[in-house]
C-alpha cells in the first residue's frame, strides 16, 4: 500500500511545486492571510474532504474519515509569511514588496496537500482517520495553534506530528529530538524612572543611566549563578534606550530582553528573578521601575514513544544515515501547544539548496529549500500515519 501512495505522491509533485510556488509570489503576513486559506480550503474541498474554515480565526482543517474504524491523527502545516524583501533571482519571486515566504511555511502547506491526496484517494483502505491542520500566524505571538485548538482542531485527535524544512541541513536529512526540542520563549521591558538633571550635576538627579548599566550586569547573574548550569537558559537584554543629549541626565530608561527556557521551573525562576533584580537595583539607587514579562510559545516538549515511531520510520524509509538526533534549539514555535495536548513530535527535513553559495538560514532574504524537501515530508507523515494505525490496530486486538 504504501508504495502505491509513494508512487502517487511522486507523480502529482509537478502540481505541489506550482501550489508552492504560487504561495511564494503571493505570500501573506500573519494574522492577514486571506487569499492562502482560500487556496487550501479550495484543494482540501475537491478532494471531497470535510473542510473547516475560520478556525481559531483563519485556519483551515480538512478532516478525512477512513473508511474503516481506528484512530485519529492529525498533521499539521503553517501557512505565514514574513515581513522580509525577496533578493531571490528566480522566476517565483515573492510579487508583494516586503513579503516573503522566508522560513518554508509555504512549502509545508504543498506538502501537506499533496498527503491529503494521497490519502484520500485512498481511504477505503485507511484504517482510522486523518486531521489535516492548516495553521496561520505561526510566526508572531500570539500565534494562531492556540486559537485554533481552542475552536477544537484537536477534538477526536490521538496523536499529531508536524515538520519544518531546513535551509541548512543536506536534503532529506531528518533531525530528531527525544524530549525538549525548541525553548519557551519570553520577552520582558524594564522601564527605570529616575529623575532628570543637568549632567555637571548628576548629585541632584537619579541617573537611570547607571542604574539600568548595573541592572544589565546584575541581570547576567541570574543564568551564571543561579539557574542549574544543567539547564539551558538566555537571558539577553537586546534594547537599553534613554536619553539623546551630551549634557542632560535623562528621566527614564527602558531595557528590553528575550529569556530563552527549557525547563518550566526554570522558567518561573527566571521570571520571578528578573523582577526580583529589577525591583531591588533600582530601589538600591532611588529609581522606580515597572516591569512586564510577556511569555511566549512554551518550549516543544516531542513525546518519547512517538518521537521513536517516527525516527523508525524515517531510518527504514530513508535508511540509517539520514536520521539525526539533534540537540535542543533555543528557537520557538507554537507547535508547542498541540504536544500539550496530545502527544506527537516535530521533526527537521533537511532541504539545504544544492549549490553551496544558495543556502541561506530561515528568515534571510535569500532564503530558499529545495522543493523535494516536501516529497521527504510528505512519505514520512504518510508512513507514520499508516504506522501509527497498524499499531494501534494491533494493540486493539490484543
Ligand atoms: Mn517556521
Amino acid at each position: 500500500m504504501k508504495e502505491k501512495l509513494f508512487s502517487r505522491l511522486e507523480e502529482i509533485y509537478p502540481e505541489l511545486v506550482n501550489f508552492r510556488r504560487n504561495l511564494h509570489m503571493y505570500p501573506e503576513l500573519s494574522h492577514k492571510e486571506v487569499e492562502t486559506p482560500k487556496k487550501v480550503t479550495d484543494f482540501l474541498t475537491d478532494l471531497g474532504l470535510e473542510v473547516k474554515t475560520g478556525v481559531g480565526g483563519r485556519g483551515v482543517v480538512g478532516i478525512l474519515r477512513g473508511s474503516r474504524p481506528g484512530k485519529t491523527v492529525a498533521l499539521r502545516a503553517d501557512f505565514d509569511a514574513l515581513p522580509i524583501q525577496d533578493e531571490k533571482d528566480v522566476d517565483y519571486r515573492s510579487r508583494i514588496p516586503g513579503v516573503m515566504h522566508a522560513c518554508g511555511h509555504d512549502l509545508h502547506t504543498a506538502g501537506l496537500l499533496g498527503v491529503a491526496k494521497v490519502l484520500s484517494e485512498n481511504k477505503d483502505s485507511l484504517e482510522g482517520n486523518v486531521v489535516f491542520i492548516h495553521q496561520f500566524a505561526e510566526e508572531v505571538i500570539p500565534g494562531g495553534a492556540k486559537s485554533m485548538i481552542e475552536d477544537g482542531c484537536l477534538e477526536g485527535v490521538d496523536v499529531i506530528y508536524g515538520a519544518h524544512v531546513n535551509s541548512t541541513a543536506p536534503l532529506g536529512v531528518i533531525g530528531v529530538n527525544e524530549g525538549s526540542s525548541m525553548a519557551n520563549g519570553d520577552t520582558f521591558e524594564i522601564e527605570i524612572a529616575g529623575k532628570g538633571v543637568h549632567a555637571a550635576m548628576p548629585h541632584l538627579g537619579i541617573d537611570p543611566l547607571v542604574v539600568g548599566s548595573q541592572l544589565l550586569l546584575n541581570l547576567q547573574q541570574i543564568v551564571s549563578r543561579q539557574v542549574d548550569p544543567l539547564k539551558p537558559a538566555v537571558v539577553s537584554v537586546a534594547s537599553f534606550n534613554g536619553g539623546d543629549s551630551f549634557n542632560v541626565i535623562p528621566d527614564k530608561v527602558t531595557l528590553k530582553g528575550t529569556v530563552r527556557t527549557f525547563d518550566d521551573d526554570v522558567r518561573d525562576w527566571v521570571e520571578e528573578s528578573i523582577e526580583k533584580i529589577a525591583v531591588n537595583t533600582c530601589k538600591a539607587f532611588g529609581a522606580s521601575v515597572t516591569y512586564n514579562y510577556v511569555r511566549g510559545y512554551p518550549a516543544v516538549v516531542n513525546d518519547p514513544v512517538e518521537t521513536k515511531r517516527v525516527k523508525k520510520v524515517a531510518k527504514d524509509l530513508f535508511g540509517e544515515e539520514m536520521v539525526q538526533t539533534i540537540p535542543p534549539q533555543m528557537g520557538m514555535e507554537d507547535f508547542a501547544y498541540y504536544l500539550k495536548e496530545v502527544p506527537g513530535t516535530f521533526v527537521w527535513v533537511g532541504g539545504a539548496m544544492e549549490e553551496e553559495s544558495k543556502v541561506y538560514p530561515h528568515h534571510h532574504p535569500m532564503f530558499d529549500v529545495q522543493e523535494e524537501a516536501m516529497m521527504y515530508i510528505g512519505k514520512l507523515f504518510i508512513s507514520s500515519v499508516l504506522n501509527y494505525f497498524s499499531s494501534t490496530k494491533s494493540l486493539a486486538m490484543k
